[in-house]
């Protein structure tokens, strides 16, 4: 049990001579986390709550809310606990999508990394040949210019109430009095090669025989407070210019064998952007009308546009609406073969879209000139009627708005890192944040500042683009590496709303989204899917088995031992190459239940949801 429950206070304002801030943050009792798969009830929610990766980090939003703050505010406390507890999938170091509704727009925050000034085309190529992708990883090269400090000051200056600096408080306390090492951490550390040949996090992860602390160990991280007070009491400019700029700035072009490009200009000149959001319509029995909008973010995330070509063509066959057999071992459905062979098809032709087409939009026009086509209810159909009751051999993308576009597919490469926020806040807003540093401890590089222990990680974010410029025929490929350019992204914080007969967007009916890496675009679609047409509650629907691709011509990937061996021999029949792998989606959920909120968190990982 880890049982501290000490008040405390902190005057961050009076440290700066800017007004006082309090929260008057109380370190929460919480439970022993225990590792694996862990069953979870979900969470009945009267108005308020925060859904997220860890319990220290939704109760200190929680906190936030409970002292008059808006789901922005409280994001931003999430977010700091969320760099210091849960440090191997995002945090200040990173970039992140926040996707953020009130009453009067849906908008999209874009704190997406960016490719340092100097970066070219071939930053990721040896002579006649990608690197291997660890190689790429692993160092400097790898680190994209973080966001998301930015990108929360710009929202927290539209749609915050608390002060800036009590944000900070609770990531401060914590990071001072130490935290308890959660199992998931425990056991990434122990699986990760390339962690501990950086100093400082082998100073700080591992005790000095090389293994990582054990579980519940109270870590402290007294660079990362530093860092944590300075930005509280300055801003988030105290951290683009200064001294933890130039520790960035060392740290990426210091690597002693794979240095990177990030340079002090980078960081002053880089730009969080504020996007109208991609939203599409989708029957769904959910809503009065018959009628939902599911909003997301468009590029340069993939998210919104691939799930929204997945499920319009899914939508084109009535049979997809059937309900799947109930399963009852772990209190959940398991889809049937015919849904998932149908699923999985229609991701593979919106996979073959998203390998030609996606990219950041500042620098790769949308075919026919308009993301929208991408789409269309007819191109849909279209597309759709390709899938038969066999796998399609070889699938390739199709055109779009009729565009006619000499650009080659991207290849497919995977990740697994990143972290995903939902949180209503009572007050009429709510908000999806998914956030990321890329790969599980980015690319293994720990900032500090004034030789304190501890520090934050830097993305590997720039791994994100396609390694090859161009096919050999010479066709440019749209992911590829461009100074100042956005990578593409998976991400896809969703918001779904009811859609009223003239579509205009009604009442916010759920706010969702994952880590994954390519495969977040099915964690968070199928997860839709069984709350919109198999009437699950989220908790049900996020506990679904999942299935997936990362490529329009890869394996059919299902998770591991959760499906029927009736239905891998079946799809294998059907001419699937399937393969059982771990899927360790970390969904979170919070779904309108008349008045009310139900509440629901990932049995893969360690999230909870708290709220009243
Ligand atoms: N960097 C990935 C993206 O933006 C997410 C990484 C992950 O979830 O593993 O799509």
């Amino acid at each position: 049990m880890h049982k501290a429950v000490r008040g405390f206070t902190l005057t961050l304002g009076l440290l700066a001579g800017v007004a006082q801030a309090q929260l008057n943050y109380r370190i929460p009792e919480i439970p022993e986390a225990a590792s694996g798969y862990q069953a979870k009830p979900g969470w009945q929610l009267k108005q308020r709550g925060v859904a997220a990766a860890n319990p220290l980090a939704s109760d200190a939003g929680y906190q936030v809310l409970q002292a008059g703050g808006t789901a922005v505010d409280a994001a931003i406390a999430v977010q700091m606990v969320l760099t210091l507890v849960e440090p191997q999938s995002s945090g200040i170091g990173g970039g992140a999508f926040l996707l953020h509704h009130n009453s009067e727009h849906v908008q999209v925050f874009d704190g997406r990394e960016t490719a340092p000034s100097q970066a070219t085309e071939r930053l990721f190529m040896l002579e006649d040949k990608p690197m291997a992708f660890n190689d790429a990883v692993v160092g400097g090269r790898s680190v994209g210019v973080p966001g998301l400090l930015r990108m929360l000051a710009k929202a927290h200056e539209q749609h915050g109430s608390l002060p800036w600096a009590q944000l900070f408080e609770p990531a401060i306390i914590l990071a001072e009095e130490g935290f308890p090492l959660s199992p998931r951490l425990h056991t990434l550390l122990s699986a990760d090669a390339t962690l501990k040949r950086d100093p400082q996090a082998a100073a700080y992860f591992f005790q000095a025989d090389g293994q990582p602390w054990p579980v519940g160990h109270r870590l402290r991280n007294p660079a990362l407070a530093a860092i944590f007070k300075r930005v509280a009491a300055e801003g988030a400019e105290a951290f683009y210019q200064g001294d933890i700029a130039h520790a960035m700035v060392d740290k990426v072009q210091q690597h002693p064998d794979n240095p990177g490009l990030l340079s002090l200009q980078d960081l002053r000149d880089y730009q969080a952007l504020e996007r109208d959001a991609l939203c599409f319509s989708h029957a769904s029995t959910l809503s009065p009308s018959n009628q939902v909008q599911v909003c997301g973010v468009g590029p340069p995330s993939s998210g919104l546009i691939t799930m929204g070509q997945i499920l319009g063509m899914l939508a084109t066959d009535s049979s997809n609406h059937l309900p799947p057999p109930a399963w009852s071992e772990r209190n959940t459905v398991v889809p049937s073969t015919a849904w998932l062979h149908n699923y999985n098809e229609a991701a593979r032709l919106a996979f073959a879209d998203r390998a030609q087409y996606i990219a950041d939009p500042a620098f790769v026009a949308a075919p026919a000139l308009d993301w929208s086509v991408m789409l269309d209810t007819g191109y849909l159909q279209s597309r759709a009627n390709q899938i038969g009751d066999r796998r399609i051999p070889q699938v390739s993308a199709g055109n779009p708005g009729g565009s006619l576009q000499s650009l080659a597919p991207m290849a497919d490469q995977t990740e697994y890192g990143t972290s995903h926020i939902s949180i209503v806040d009572g007050l009429g807003n709510a908000l999806a944040m998914t956030t990321t540093i890329e790969s599980g401890f980015g690319a293994r590089l720990m900032v500090s500042v004034e030789n304190l222990p501890g520090g934050f990680l830097l993305n590997n974010e720039l791994t994100d683009f396609s390694f090859v410029p161009q096919d050999d025929q010479g066709r440019a490929i749209a992911n590829r590496v461009q100074a100042g350019k956005r990578p593409r992204s998976s991400m896809s914080p969703t918001l779904v709303f009811a859609d009223n007969d003239t579509h205009e967007r009604g009442e916010l009916l759920a706010s969702l989204g994952s880590p994954g890496g390519a495969m977040i675009i099915h964690f968070t679609t199928q997860t839709l899917w069984a709350m919109l047409h198999w009437e699950l509650d989220a908790q049900q629907a996020i506990n679904i088995p999942h299935s997936g691709v990362a490529g329009a011509n890869t394996p059919l990937l299902l998770e591991s031992g959760l499906f029927p061996f009736a239905t891998l021999s079946h799809l294998h029949v059907l001419g699937h190459a399937v393969k059982e792998v771990d899927m360790p989606s970390g969904l979170q959920a919070l779904q309108r239940q008349g008045s009310a909120w139900w509440g629901a968190a990932d049995p893969r990982r360690e999230g909870v949801v708290v709220g009243d």
